[in-house]
């Protein structure tokens, strides 16, 4: 029998309402709170690779994913006419609008039983090694016997336990994302090569939709004026004729529309817990999104988590057992994204061959066990 009973999400993001869900099933009794009120409305898509919906799969959640996103098996790569250049099958994959997946995930581990609290966070906590005392921004305290930070690249919760040294750092590129109706074109994960080295991709995220990006190089994290960021996407994008592109780019009316981040990374030195705080997803590894692999990590770290615990009776055997299972994986791949990131900046012309071939190795890598 587990020690753990009774567990706080800090988070309920990817990674925390998944974790909520997991540790539901294995019989945990789970509090998730999360900063934001409300489930999120808005947003791009995301695309879950074989091994994240695998992951899914292992806790029954694959296939509402599968039903609300769209499956492809396809890597297409187009020049920025539209014309096809090659094609290559992809391990089978679902990309899906993220405001979905927030839904099925929230849903699921409201109807495990979880309790989500929302527009909450922690003002205060102390790990007295058998349990940990909690103080909530709206007064309330309670204990528990493990917390969990899922709160994200930018984690307060990992700042407090780790220290301020595992925060982000700008890895050299911004993305700019958009929504768009999806064309017949844009049946699997593709990407459309201009003569200059800029790169556009896409995937589906439903039937009807799909969702477009471009990563922009600079030595500097960019600053984009909200009301001003679909006039500087166009600008960018100049060179583009696909009419896959250009339509997705027509739709653009209203600058909101246009989601700009600078990309931030980070991998925290493991182990990913200390005493009975343990670090799951973007908390603990934040990786650039080249990989399509940030998401399905934190999948995958609350399917394991969720076994560990479940597996032993120690908490810190659990945890061990935890970030021993994760932390090479979660590595190769943060590696592997900066390395693509890189290969970008560095030379787009010359590395294209080199980051399809090493894209499609790691997602070969991605089909070990977990
Ligand atoms: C451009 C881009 C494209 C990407 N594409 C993909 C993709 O195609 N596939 C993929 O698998 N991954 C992708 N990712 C990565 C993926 O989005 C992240 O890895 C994933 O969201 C991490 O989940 P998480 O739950 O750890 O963190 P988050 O999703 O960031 O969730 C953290 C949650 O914590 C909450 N929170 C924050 N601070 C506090 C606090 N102090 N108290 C309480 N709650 C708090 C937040 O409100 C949020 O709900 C992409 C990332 C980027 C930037």
């Amino acid at each position: 029998m587990s020690q753990v009973k009774r567990v706080l999400i800090v988070g309920s993001g990817i990674g925390g309402a998944t974790a909520a869900y997991a540790l539901r099933r294995a019989g945990v009794d789970v509090h998730c709170i999360d900063i934001k009120p409300g489930i999120p409305s808005a947003g791009s898509g995301i695309c879950l690779l074989h091994n994240t919906v695998r992951a899914l799969n292992m806790i029954g959640l694959a296939e509402p994913c599968l039903d609300s996103g769209m499956r492809f098996d396809a890597f297409r790569q187009f020049d920025s006419s539209g014309q096809l250049l090659r094609s290559d099958p992809a391990p089978p994959s679902c990309g899906i609008r993220r405001p979905e997946l927030a839904r099925i995930l929230e849903s699921a581990a409201l109807g495990a039983g979880a309790v989500l609290d929302k527009g909450l966070t922690i003002e205060h906590l102390d790990d007295h090694g058998d349990c940990v005392e909690v103080k909530f921004s709206d007064g309330r305290e309670a204990t528990y016997d493990l917390v969990v930070a899922a709160d994200g690249a930018y984690s307060k919760l990992r700042d407090q336990v780790f220290g301020a040294e595992c925060r982000p750092h700008f890895a050299g590129q911004s993305v700019w994302r958009f929504n768009a109706p999806r064309p017949a074109q844009i049946d699997g994960f593709c990407l459309y090569r201009s003569p200059s080295g800029k790169t556009v991709g896409s995937f589906p995220t439903s039937e009807d939709t799909c969702y477009l990006f471009y990563l922009e190089n600079s030595v500097e994290p960019l600053r984009v004026p909200e009301d001003q960021a679909s006039a500087m996407i166009r600008e960018r994008l100049a060179e583009y004729t696909a009419p896959a592109v250009l339509e997705a780019l027509d739709q653009v009316t209203d600058a909101k529309q246009v989601i700009f981040r600078p990309l931030d990374i980070t991998l925290v030195p493991a182990p990913w817990y200390r005493g009975r705080v343990v670090l799951i997803g973007d908390a603990a590894h934040s990786p650039t999104p080249h990989m399509t692999s940030g998401g399905g990590m934190a999948i995958e770290d609350a399917v394991v988590l969720a076994d560990c615990v479940s597996k032993t009776q120690s908490v810190n055997e659990a945890l061990a057992m935890y970030s021993e299972r994760r932390f090479e994986r979660c590595k190769i791949i943060c590696d592997a994204s900066l390395q693509l990131c890189r290969f970008e900046q560095e030379d787009p012309l010359k590395n294209r061959e080199k980051s399809a071939a090493l894209l499609l190795k790691t997602y070969q890598y991605l089909g070990q066990p977990i």
